[in-house]
C-alpha cells in the first residue's frame, strides 16, 4: 500500500492514473481501472455529442462505485467539440474530477469550478504547469517526451520535467510519459511526483475495447518503434511506427505542409476504424516509448496488482538492502 497526496486527492487506493485515451477510455476500461484501485478517466471527445457522454458516464457508474473522472482535451481538431455542453453534462452527472489536456483550460474554469469539480491539468512544460497553478487547477499531470499522443514541442524527458515541476509548483503532481511498471512508479515518486499516469500500457489490457491486432502490436514493437508526426504543424504527436506514419513524415519532408494534406492518415475517424477492425497500416495511432516494456495483456486488476507488488519489492527489499550496506 502506498498512501500519497494523489491517493488522498482522488480517494483511491493506488497512486496510478489512466489518463484520457481517445476512443479507448470508455466505461469498460475506466471502470476496470477504478475497480482495481486506480483512477480511470473517460475521454469526452470519444463521443459524438454530450448526450452520448452522459450515457457512458451512467454506464460507468453501473460498473463501479469507485471514483472516476472525465478527460477534456483542448487541441486543434477536425470536428470542433461543444465544450460547454460536455462540461454541463459532467456537472449534471456529478463528476468530481476533470482532466484537461493540451491548451490552457482557463476559458472553461469558471464553468467547471462552479460545481466544485477538481481540475487536473495535463501539460508538457514547467511554464504551463505554473500557469495551470495560477489559474486555479488543483493538480498537475506532467507529460514527458516519452509520452504517447501530444508530448509538446520542447522534447524534455520525464526524468527532467518531473523534478523541475516539483520544484516549481506546490500542487499534487502525476508523472506521465514512459511509465508501464512498478519500477516506473517508484521512480516517479522518487522524482517528486505523487503518482504516475499510464496510457499506452492500459491499451494492452484485456478490458481495452480495441482489436487484438493492436494489443499484439504493442507487445511486438520495441522502444524505438514510435515516430513524431505533425511537428511541422507544431502539433507533434507520438505514434506507432507504421506505413501511415511513414507517409505523413514523407509529406512533411516536402515542406509547406497543411493539415489537409495529412487528414487521410491522421484523422481520428480513421484511427477509430483501425482500433475496431485491426487494420494496422491504415492510419496513425498514438503510442509511447514504453511499448518497449509491454510484454503481455493482463486484466487491469492483474496489472495494478503486479505494479504495486513490484514497487513494494523495490522499496522494501532493494532499497532496504542498499541502506543496510548491501
Ligand atoms: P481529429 O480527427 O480531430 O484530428 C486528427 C489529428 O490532427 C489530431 O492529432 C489533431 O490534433 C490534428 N489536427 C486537427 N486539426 C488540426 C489543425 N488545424 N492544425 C494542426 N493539427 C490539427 O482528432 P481525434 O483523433 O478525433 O482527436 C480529437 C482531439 O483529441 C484532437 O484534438 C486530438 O489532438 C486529441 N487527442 C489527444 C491525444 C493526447 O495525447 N492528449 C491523443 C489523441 C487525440
Amino acid at each position: 500500500m502506498l498512501k500519497t497526496r494523489i491517493t488522498e486527492f482522488f480517494g483511491i487506493e493506488r497512486p496510478i492514473v489512466q489518463g484520457g485515451l481517445m476512443w479507448v477510455a470508455t466505461a469498460k476500461l475506466v471502470a476496470a481501472v477504478s475497480n482495481a484501485g486506480g483512477m480511470g478517466f473517460m475521454t469526452a471527445l470519444t463521443f459524438p455529442d454530450a448526450e452520448r457522454l452522459r450515457a457512458e458516464i451512467r454506464k460507468c457508474r453501473d460498473m463501479t462505485d469507485k471514483p472516476f473522472g472525465v478527460n477534456l482535451t483542448f487541441l486543434p481538431t477536425l470536428r470542433p467539440p461543444d465544450y460547454p455542453a460536455l462540461i454541463r453534462v459532467c456537472l449534471e452527472e456529478g463528476i468530481r474530477f476533470i482532466e484537461t489536456a493540451g491548451r490552457n483550460p482557463e476559458p472553461y474554469m469558471p464553468q467547471i469550478k462552479s460545481a466544485g469539480i477538481k481540475v487536473i491539468h495535463k501539460c508538457t512544460s514547467v511554464r504551463h504547469a505554473l500557469k495551470a497553478e495560477k489559474i486555479g487547477c488543483d493538480a498537475i499531470s506532467i507529460d514527458g517526451f516519452e509520452a504517447a499522443g501530444h508530448p509538446g514541442e520542447d522534447d524534455v524527458t520525464t526524468l527532467i520535467l518531473v523534478p523541475l515541476v516539483r520544484d516549481a509548483v506546490g500542487l499534487p503532481i502525476i508523472a506521465s510519459g514512459g511509465f508501464a511498471d512498478g519500477r516506473g512508479l517508484v521512480a516517479a515518486l522518487a522524482l517528486g511526483a505523487d503518482g504516475m499516469n499510464m496510457g499506452t500500457r492500459f491499451v494492452a489490457t484485456r478490458e481495452a475495447p480495441v482489436h487484438d491486432n493492436l494489443k499484439q502490436a504493442l507487445i511486438r514493437h520495441n522502444e524505438t518503434d514510435t515516430r513524431l508526426i505533425m511537428r511541422s504543424l507544431r502539433n507533434t504527436e507520438r505514434v506507432l511506427h507504421n506505413q501511415a506514419a511513414e507517409k505523413v513524415l514523407e509529406i512533411e519532408s516536402r515542406g509547406n505542409t497543411q493539415i489537409q494534406d495529412l487528414i487521410p492518415y491522421v484523422s481520428g475517424l480513421v484511427g477509430k476504424e483501425m482500433l475496431e477492425n485491426g487494420e494496422m497500416e491504415k492510419g496513425t495511432m498514438a503510442a509511447g516509448q514504453c511499448i518497449g516494456l509491454i510484454r503481455d495483456i493482463p486484466t487491469c486488476r492483474e496489472l495494478l496488482d503486479r505494479i504495486m507488488a513490484e514497487a513494494e519489492e523495490v522499496i522494501n527489499t532493494r532499497f532496504t538492502a542498499m541502506l543496510a550496506g548491501g
